[in-house]
């Protein structure tokens, strides 16, 4: 950690988004810092703990090691605003050369911190630590994982295949991702998007150490369409492929009836009806649905709400990093 006599040319600040992280979380972050010292001397560096309104005694426990760890400050969010949010907090707070971005619960292992240094220093703006399997996780969450960046890739032309949160970025990086208007993100597609000079380091994710993931089937589904719709539009060009595809059928079920009519045999066409209705309702109701979520998008962007509220008189932030911002 930080020593007063050493020449320290560069400060890196970890941000590290918490929710409900009590369990373990003590010895997670002693682990962290005992990881740091294996950093160049070169290096200061601080942790900035962001507390997603935990309702556990996480907020204590990080409190208690600031009172003992001059370098460990700790910003309390108002209420659980998401992960996302959290890490937007981080960078809006952090005042380092560059930062790195990493889970509490060591499933981003801080050992690969010199690593992602050393590419820093070399020139990368960004440092990716990418995971080289994902047998930790349930079949279920790995095949759901497997579709959803299939599907975003195809849709936006942004591999993300095992990637994740843990990252590298240099201080340009963090103005430029701040930068960006929008209220809804997906960080690690951001990141890619905005294209910096990028290193990555492959790394075996390890299993939860304590606590449980707080992502639930239904909150894992509801972030996917949220990063598939905030990066693109063309789920809606589907509505215009299945109108097309509708209208083909209906030429040739039309070609069919006036056919049938001309020919005398129109009364067996009962089922045919039956089945446009069905399948023209359902492409209909479909296509309002995807519609209706590219506008409610829309309206969450036009509302302007900040990304996050800060709790008043809760955080232990150094006196140069003022509580303020609420994420604009
Ligand atoms: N997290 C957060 N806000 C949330 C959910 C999670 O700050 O609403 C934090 C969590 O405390 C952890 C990190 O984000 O430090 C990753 O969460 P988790 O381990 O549950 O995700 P997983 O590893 O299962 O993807
Ligand atoms: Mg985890």
């Amino acid at each position: 950690m930080t020593t007063q006599n050493t020449q320290k040319t560069h400060h890196l600040t970890l941000i590290i988004p918490v929710y409900n992280e009590a369990d373990g979380l003590r010895r997670h972050l002693d682990e962290i810092l005992r990881q740091l010292e294996a950093l160049p001397a070169s290096f200061s560096t601080d942790l900035l703990i962001v507390d997603d309104g935990s309702t556990d005694s996480t907020p204590g426990i990080v409190q208690a090691l600031c009172e003992q760890c001059s370098d460990v400050s700790l910003l309390v969010l108002n209420r659980n605003f998401g992960k996302e949010a959290a890490i937007m907090a981080g960078l809006d707070h952090a005042d380092a050369d560059a930062v790195v971005v990493m889970d509490s619960d060591l499933q981003h292992p801080p050992a690969l911190l010199p690593k992602m240094v050393e590419l820093w220093l070399g020139g990368a703006d960004v440092v990716e630590a990418v995971k080289i399997s994902r047998n930790t996780r349930s079949g279920p969450y790995r095949y759901f994982a497997n579709v959803f960046y299939h599907i975003f890739d195809t849709l936006t032309g942004l591999d993300l295949h095992n990637h994740s949160d843990y990252k590298l970025l240099d201080r340009k990086v963090i103005e430029a991702y701040r930068s960006l208007p929008e209220r809804t993100r997906f960080f690690r597609g951001l990141v890619n998007w905005m294209h910096f000079p990028a290193a990555q380091i492959p790394f075996e994710e390890p299993a939860r150490e304590a606590g449980e993931s707080k992502w639930g089937a239904l909150r894992l589904l509801k972030l996917s369409w949220q990063s598939i719709s905030s990066f693109t539009a063309l789920p809606l060009q589907l509505v215009t492929i299945l109108g097309g595809v509708t209208f083909l059928v209906s030429l040739l079920l039309g070609a069919k009836a006036l056919y049938d009519k001309l020919s005398g045999q129109a009364l067996d066409g009962f089922t045919t009806v039956i089945l446009l209705l069905l399948i023209i309702g359902s492409v209909l109701m479909f296509s309002l649905g995807l519609l209706g979520s590219y506008v409610a998008r829309i309206y969450d962007e036009i509302k302007a709400r900040p990304h996050y509220l800060i709790a008043p008189g809760k955080s232990r932030l150094p006196i140069t990093r003022k509580e303020e911002g609420h994420g604009k």
